[in-house]
């Protein structure tokens, strides 16, 4: 999956669990691609974490930048083609 940007904590992180839970299965202990049964990655993006304020509409607020594991399948999706995102918190 991509990562999302300019969302919420709870929404960066719900969007990784929705991946996990509808596109992935356990098969023997590992996550796997539910399509074609190749071993999900995790790509580590880095994330900076900003408040939305009024003024600051293009993500300019400097913040704190956290790295977050973005699952994806290396044989349905390649590596993620975003290179770092977002959290906005309100
Ligand atoms: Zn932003
Ligand atoms: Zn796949």
């Amino acid at each position: 999956m991509e990562p999302l940007e300019k969302v919420s904590p709870q929404e960066f992180l719900a969007a990784g669990q929705t991946y996990l839970t509808e596109r992935c299965k356990i098969d023997q202990g590992r996550i796997v691609c539910k399509a074609c049964g190749t071993g999900i990655r995790e790509f580590t993006v880095p994330v900076s974490v900003h408040f939305a304020l009024p003024g600051f509409p293009d993500c300019t607020g400097s913040g704190q930048v956290r790295a977050l594991p973005v699952p994806y399948c290396p044989t349905c999706e390649g590596e993620p083609r975003k290179r770092s995102s977002c959290i906005h918190i309100q």
